[in-house]
Parts: C-alpha cells; structure tokens; sequence
C-alpha cells in the first residue's frame, strides 16, 4: 500500500466516523454540529452546548456535584510547600532524573518527567512511557500524542503549553507491560508532588491505569470515564486513553462528551 493509499484509507475512515457523529448527535438534538468545521474525527468545540446543573444531559457524562475551585485550592493547600515553584518543579526533576528507586531505573533509556509549567489549569495525567517516550524523554509524543494534541486543540481549546502532562510512572515498562503495584506505589510521591506544585483546577485521566490509580478503584475505564471522581479533593474526568482512540476510533464520540463536561468545568460552569 502506498502513503497515498493508507491517507485515503484513512479519510475514508474519518468520513465514517464524522457521518455517525453528526447522526448521534442529530438524534440527541445537537444540529449545530451540522456547521462544525475542522477535524471530522472531533466536532468542533463549540458543536454541543456545555451540559448545566440540573439540565438533562446529552448522551453520555453525568456531572456529580461538584466542590468550588475554593474547595481545590484548599484541598491543595494540604500538601503544603513553599518558594518558587519553577525552581521547586526543576529541583524535583532532578531528583527523578537520577532515582533508582525501583528496578525500571535499570531499564530505562530515560526518565520521562513531564511537560508544563506551574499554574496549569488542567494536568494530563497518563500511564507511563511508551517506546518513543523513553527513547525522547518527552510525555506523549507519537501517534498518541498527536491524538492528544488534537484532543486539546479541538475540544478543549487549549494548547499543550497550557496544560501539565505527566505520567503515573516516570520510567518505561519493558515491553510496554503494565507497571507493577509495587513499581506504582514507588514512585507515586513524584506524581503528587509534581501536582502539588502545579496545582492544577482539575486533572484529566488517560486510560484504564491513570484513572485506578487516582481514582483508587477496581473498576474498568468504561465503567469509570464520563464521571467526576476526586483525587485528595481535586476533581478527575477519566476517559479514554489516546493510544486506544487510535485503535478504536468508534470511541472518540465518547471522549468528545467527557472533554466537553470538562471544558464546561474549566470554563466556571458547573
Ligand atoms: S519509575 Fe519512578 S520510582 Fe521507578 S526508577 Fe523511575 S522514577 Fe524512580
């Protein structure tokens, strides 16, 4: 198959995708999606009205109650922690940079810390690194990334230098295996304080692992994504992770309504 063949595979694939979308989302009474432009694998961000409290809800998330962003910044407080934080957010970079806390130290070509500044409004939070991860240092480059990328752009408005993006892990699994308790365990304090100096208004989880992790629950990410969980009082959206959209495109509707009870919630709304 030729580059041309496999593009035109693929935007036979998206035209499928956008044609279901605009269906599903005609049934449910959203016709403004009808004169969304952009990406047809993601309506655009303004294609559906952000849900409201005490409204009916699309298909989809149902938002829990929700606490303030008062309640956030309290709950964050607890973590304490003072002085810059750029200057705490790199100090704490080198430190994970040399651990060798737990035996992925010895497999690692390189830590993979995060991306993003102090004072995002929104941390990404994956699993760990992937192949090209390791192998560049950087959090979510690659297909997935780009999924990612666009899940941000086109949803939710925000640019990757807008949110901090970081992994559960820091230090690939071999053979892309899941990361073992023992392993996530050792290396949760780096996540927490990562987000205690970011302290972001809410976290945003990527896939199956990242949202038992913070979420501290069994259950499964179908069962778990689309529903506001807490994580030391800030507010988690699990959904979907972008490797998996990659493979199930079908999917994408789903996370599209999970960014838009996000968005909303960025935004103020509630
Ligand atoms: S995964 Fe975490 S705890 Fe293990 S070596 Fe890497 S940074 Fe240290």
């Amino acid at each position: 198959m030729t580059p041309g063949d496999a593009l035109l595979d693929e935007l036979a694939d998206l035209t499928d995708e956008v044609r279901s979308l605009v269906e599903a989302l005609a049934r449910s009474g959203h016709r403004e999606v009808e004169k969304g432009t952009g990406d047809p694998a993601w309506p655009s961000a303004g294609s559906a009205p952000a849900p409201r409290r005490g409204s009916s809800h699309p298909p989809g998330p149902r938002p829990a109650p929700l606490a303030s962003d008062e309640d956030a910044e309290g709950a964050w407080s607890r973590f304490g922690g003072t002085g810059d934080p750029a200057a705490r957010l790199e100090a704490l970079r080198q430190r994970v940079e040399a651990c060798t806390r737990c035996p992925l130290a010895s497999t690692r070509r390189h830590v993979v810390f995060g991306e993003g500044q102090p004072g995002a409004i929104l941390a990404v939070v994956g699993e760990g690194p992937g192949a090209e991860e390791d192998a560049t240092g950087r959090p979510f480059v690659g297909e997935a990334g780009q999924m990612l990328d666009r899940m941000l752009t086109r949803v939710l408005e925000m640019k990757r230098e807008q949110v901090y993006i970081a992994n559960v892990v820091k230090c690939r699994p071999p053979g892309n295996r899941d990361p073992t308790p023992a392993e996530l365990e050792t290396c949760r304090g780096y996540l927490e304080e990562q987000l205690a100096i970011v302290r972001p208004r809410c976290l945003l989880a990527l896939g199956r692992h990242a949202s038992r992790f913070l979420l501290q629950s069994e259950q499964g990410i179908k069962t778990l994504r689309g529903t506001w969980g807490a994580w030391h009082g800030i507010p988690v959206m699990p959904t979907f992770h972008p490797a998996y959209l990659l493979r199930n495109p079908a999917d994408k509707m789903l996370t599209f309504q999970d960014l838009k009870v996000l968005k909303a919630r960025l935004a103020g709304g509630r």
